[in-house]
């Protein structure tokens, strides 16, 4: 989306005003969002996370008590979603009709829904024109989600996708359950994380796929600060070679 080399300034670091857009992808359990929200912090940036957008569709639609198998009328219920989501990587601001919801968004409920909610075309579609919009308006931007690369940014700057086993993947899923007090359930973590894989990348509307000009970055066996490491690499090598490549 910019010029070329004039991010990075006479030591190399990438300056921390000029426009930028990344677009981190990949499946659920990677660690994606929070070292998207960390590289974000490191590249001075803002950070949309658009799973959390789709979980607030999928609460609106549980609440509202609609048949997940009836897409049009899940369409209607969101059709008017009273969403606000901040895009400061340092403070996570998610509200449903002004409510506070970040916490709720990230129960069973939603993520056994979620799926089926994202793959309504028409819900898809209204997600993406906000989020083109948010990164418009944000400039410089970490764009975390499952098809940034491939549909709602293909002109990223750069693109990333991040990849790792789905056992490592359930893994830190159920770590972060048992941290957050929603229990201790390895075996039911990886099956729903494999049933959600096969959903997501299997489906009609924008399924998971890297784009072809992704960097592909496996988080297996990197701890957190190794993966950022590598990201900021990443994102400084694609930067002085013109773009994603
Ligand atoms: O990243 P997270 O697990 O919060 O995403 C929740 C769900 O939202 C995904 O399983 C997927 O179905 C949907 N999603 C999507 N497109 C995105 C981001 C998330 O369809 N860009």
């Amino acid at each position: 989306m910019n010029g070329v080399g004039s991010l990075i300034d006479t030591t190399g670091a990438l300056s921390g005003t000029a426009p930028l857009v990344v677009a981190m992808d990949g499946p659920s359990g990677t660690g994606k969002s929070s070292v998207s929200r960390l590289l974000a912090t490191r590249l001075e940036a803002s950070y949309l996370d658009t799973g959390a957008m789709y979980r607030v569709a999928t609460l609106r639609v549980l609440r509202s008590g609609v048949d997940l198998d009836d897409a049009a009328a899940i369409a209607v219920s969101v059709k008017e979603l009273p969403l606000t989501i901040g895009t400061d990587p340092h403070r996570e601001l998610i509200l449903l009709d002004g409510e506070d919801v970040s916490s709720e968004i990230r129960g069973n409920a939603v993520t056994k829904a979620v799926s089926a909610v994202s793959a309504v075309a028409e819900v898809h579609e209204q997600l993406v024109a906000l989020q083109r919009e948010i990164t418009v308006s944000a400039g410089r931007i970490v764009v975390e989600g499952r098809d940034i690369g491939t549909v709602v940014l293909p002109e990223a700057d750069v693109k990333i996708y991040l990849t790792a086993s789905a056992e490592a993947r359930a893994f830190r899923r159920n770590a972060q359950n048992i941290a957050e007090g929603r229990g201790d359930d390895y075996e039911a973590v990886l099956a729903d994380v494999q049933r959600r894989d096969n959903l997501d990348s299997t489906r009609k509307v924008s399924p998971l796929r890297p784009a072809e000009d992704a960097v592909l970055v496996d988080t297996s066996d990197l701890n957190k600060d190794e993966v950022i490491d590598e990201l900021y690499r990443v994102v400084r090598q694609q930067i002085s070679a013109g773009g994603a490549q």
